[in-house]
């Protein structure tokens, strides 16, 4: 799966169809493998990103054109395919990398990793937060005990990546798998 990042400026007035679909939050519009997921900024911008499950080849055996990704809709709604045709921006490919779920490494004296480069995984909407949690307990470790602090803090952060990283991948599957849109939908009716 990756994200194909595009802008729409000026949106209310250039784009007025596209503007009310989103709204003033956010739009998923889902089929099983591929869809728009696309949100409000300020500035009367709206920033998309469109899901697209491709081989990789997909993606790099020919310029990623707005025109190519929008024929990738044809027959949806026109104010949807306008987030991608009518891009102010060229459309930029966000590759998504993972490491396995259960990822770690042998204790290496004075060296560890934190966030992304710890456990990057699929984008299930706690990266960030993952990253910071990483920083703020190596750093209560470090003032507790300098001496096992990297040890301390592995041995919590290996076993949060994992559960995490499985929960990215189930949300993933929820929202994107056969079942869209009918996940998502089950999954925000709690
Ligand atoms: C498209 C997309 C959407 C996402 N949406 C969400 C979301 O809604 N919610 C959420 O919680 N998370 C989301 N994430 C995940 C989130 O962005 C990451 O999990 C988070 O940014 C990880 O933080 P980090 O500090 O570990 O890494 P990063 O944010 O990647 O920071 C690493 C920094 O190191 C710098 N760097 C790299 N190499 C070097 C070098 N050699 N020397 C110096 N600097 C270097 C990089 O330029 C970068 O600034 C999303 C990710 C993507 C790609």
């Amino acid at each position: 799966m990756s994200y194909v990042d595009t802008y729409l400026h000026d949106v209310d007035r250039r784009h007025p169809r596209a503007a009310a679909a989103v709204g003033a939050g956010a739009l998923y519009a889902l089929e099983p493998g591929q869809g728009f997921l696309a949100h409000r900024e300020a500035g009367n911008v709206i920033h998309t990103y469109v899901v697209l499950s491709r081989p990789v080849e997909w993606f790099t055996r020919a310029a990623l054109t707005r025109e190519r990704v929008a024929a990738e809709f044809t027959g949806w709604a026109p104010e949807l395919v306008a987030l991608i045709a009518g891009s102010d921006t060229p459309p930029v490919l966000r590759s998504i990398h993972q490491l396995l779920d259960r990822h770690r490494w042998a204790r290496t004296p004075g060296v560890t990793l934190l966030g992304d480069a710890a456990h990057v995984t699929v984008p299930g909407g706690e990266g960030a937060n993952l990253a910071m949690l990483d920083g703020g307990e190596l750093g209560q470790a470090i003032a507790a005990d300098p001496g096992t602090a990297l040890a301390t803090y592995e041995e919590r952060m290996f076993a949060r990546a994992e559960s995490e990283a499985v929960a990215a991948r189930e949300t993933i599957e929820l929202i994107f798998g056969a079942g869209a849109p009918r996940g998502l939908v089950s999954l925000l009716n709690g």
